[in-house]
């Protein structure tokens, strides 16, 4: 959509642009006009009315900022995408499902839920163990800092901006979500285990192993000691195949479900 400001506005544009660094402007305009210049809407100053701020800080700013500049949003609509079909997946009968080797499942031409036993080689600490998740929609959540960085909160609690619900949030947890690089006779792959690992740590919440610090993770090859005591161990998980694998080739798949009880299979 385009905006048009003119006057003052234009300079203070300008003379803010000159100032910054920052290569992303949010700008605020207050008692804005919304009208309409060759058939499309268009933004403009409503003569001297308006009002025009940079950056102000606001959650929605912060993170709209976020949203368009970190890295992390890719992420964080590939996460909803894999979650949404994670739920869906409670359809999959994994009784009857095939066992496959990671050979197979690499070459694997159609998207479905299979099996795969193979032993937990180590922990991939490119990526944390797990992520901030909205409580209510389990959607990632970005937390919000203002521009000196330090975190913005309401009512004691940390504010968070929901990349599913797009709202600022604060009742917000860290939820499992684990890389790790597993083998068999055949190949080797990535799986990513998002809370289908609580059935492997017992009882315990992702919650309980945080170290309660909201700041960037400074060491992250540093892992709680039940994630660590699952290397090593051979397990039998039911993976979910998506377009990404199948389509794309990626090596990394999605757990849906570890299969427990009598039903762990050890193959040492
Ligand atoms: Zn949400």
């Amino acid at each position: 959509m385009a905006c048009c400001l003119w006057g003052k506005y234009a300079e203070q544009l300008e003379e803010h642009l000159q100032k910054s660094n920052d290569s992303n402007v949010v700008c605020l305009i207050r008692f804005a006009k919304i009208g309409f210049y060759k058939g499309d809407v268009q933004v403009t100053n409503a003569f001297d009315a308006s009002l025009i701020q940079f950056d102000p800080e606001f959650p929605e700013t912060l993170a709209l900022k976020l949203r368009v500049s970190n890295d992390e949003y890719a992420l964080a609509l590939t996460d909803t995408k894999r979650e949404k079909r994670l739920r869906k997946d409670h359809t999959v009968h994994w009784n009857n499902v095939e066992i496959k080797s990671i050979s197979e499942i690499m070459m694997a031409p159609v998207e479905e839920g299979c099996k795969i036993i193979c032993l937990i080689e180590c922990m991939d600490t490119d990526w944390s163990w797990f992520y901030f998740g909205h409580n209510s929609c389990k959607s990632k959540a970005l937390i919000l800092k203002s521009k000196e960085g330090g975190i913005l909160f309401s009512n004691e609690k940390p504010l968070f901006w929901c990349t599913s619900c797009h709202a600022t949030v604060t009742s917000v947890a860290p939820k499992y979500k684990l890389h790790m690089f597993v083998k068999d006779d055949t190949s080797t792959c990535k799986l990513m285990m998002l809370d289908s690992v609580r059935k492997l740590i017992v009882g315990c919440e992702a919650e309980e192993l945080w170290d309660g610090s909201y700041d960037e993770i400074e060491d992250p090859a540093y892992l709680p000691q039940p994630i660590r005591d699952l290397v090593g161990k051979s397990l039998c998980f039911g993976v979910t195949l998506g377009s990404e694998n199948v389509a794309n080739g990626s090596d990394v798949f999605l757990v849906s479900q570890v299969c427990s009880g009598d039903k762990i299979l050890q193959i040492e």
